[in-house]
């Protein structure tokens, strides 16, 4: 890399921090709807937040959902929620959202448009709803000829067996989607010590490999440090074998992506890896999963 390119990059990345850094799940007077430059999206992304009562079954220690403000507690109004999307998805549109900070700091080739991501406070697809809400975001597409945008729904992955969660899943196989789903631990152990659940992890891990049998899904996981410690080799090295467990029971993973803490976590103890860190998590799961061919593992610093 050349020193004027080096410097270049470097004004870039600062450039798109404060878009980046700024995550909040409140935009302007919406109640539902907000926007988000994501790393992991590549581009932006229009948040949905349907659980702004900040209630969730897991109580992850890495959660940066601030629950001693209270949440708004009256029931999602769905009506509000498209409302608030189409202005959404107009301003991105129009350009008029890039008017505004931070998004005015943005450089052009992260003000694509990628996705709707139902995620938000809590689990998504608690909300009873959520097959409508599915079908509000793709009108709201096709009624602007965005077929390339997909929809994502990010979850925790503890209710994908239910038969209302599956209907969304299958309208979800119809429109340009992805399911990005939770997995945070190899061992029961660690998952309930880090995701702080009373879900089973076999359930959970059942309930991840029939969606992947379904259809090709995301697994997104996040890794820390707790009391400045990194997980241990061996619960990366079961982390590993649980995704390969799926993939053996018949699971289609797209892609693997491994991040950190980026944000206030709940519990003070935990604090991000490195970039050192993640790669070598990286590179043992790719290690486990890479026969025949390579694995994709991507990583969030
Ligand atoms: S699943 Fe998400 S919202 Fe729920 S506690 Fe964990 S990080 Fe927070």
């Amino acid at each position: 890399m050349s020193a004027k390119y080096s410097l270049q990059a470097v004004a870039t990345a600062s450039q798109n921090r404060a878009a980046i850094e700024s995550h909040p799940r409140i935009w302007q007077s919406n109640r539902y709807v907000y926007p988000v430059i994501s790393r992991r999206s590549g581009g932006l992304s229009i948040g949905v937040n349907l659980n702004p009562d900040k209630r969730c079954n897991f109580d992850c220690i890495y959660c940066s959902v601030d629950r001693r403000i209270p949440g708004d507690v009256a029931p999602v109004d769905i009506r509000v929620m498209a409302l608030e999307l189409g202005v959404m998805l107009d301003q991105a549109g129009s350009g008029d959202l890039f008017q505004m900070p931070p998004f005015s700091q943005v450089t052009p080739e992260l003000r694509r448009l990628n996705d709707i991501a139902f995620s938000g406070d809590g689990e998504p697809t608690s909300h009873p709803e959520l097959l409508e809400c599915c079908k509000i975001a793709k009108a709201a597409l096709d009624a602007r000829n965005l077929a390339s945008v997909k929809i994502i729904l990010i979850s925790n992955a503890t209710l994908l067996h239910r038969p209302r969660v599956q209907k969304a899943l299958e309208f979800l196989d119809g429109c340009k989607s992805e399911i990005w789903a939770k997995l945070d631990a190899g061992t029961p152990e660690y998952y309930a010590m880090v995701d702080r659940s009373a879900f089973s992890f076999a359930q959970l891990l059942e309930n991840i490999a029939a969606c992947a049998r379904r259809r090709p899904i995301v697994i997104q996981s996040l890794f820390m440090k707790i009391d400045g410690v990194p997980p241990a080799p061996e619960e990366v090295d079961a982390y590993g074998r649980r995704l390969a467990d799926i993939i053996e029971m018949g699971g289609k993973l797209r892609r693997v992506q491994l991040y950190t803490v980026a944000r206030q976590p709940a519990v003070p103890s935990v604090s991000p890896l490195n970039f050192q860190e993640l790669q070598s998590i990286a590179e043992a799961v790719r290690r486990i999963l890479s026969h025949p061919t390579p694995f994709p593992v991507e990583i969030f610093p």
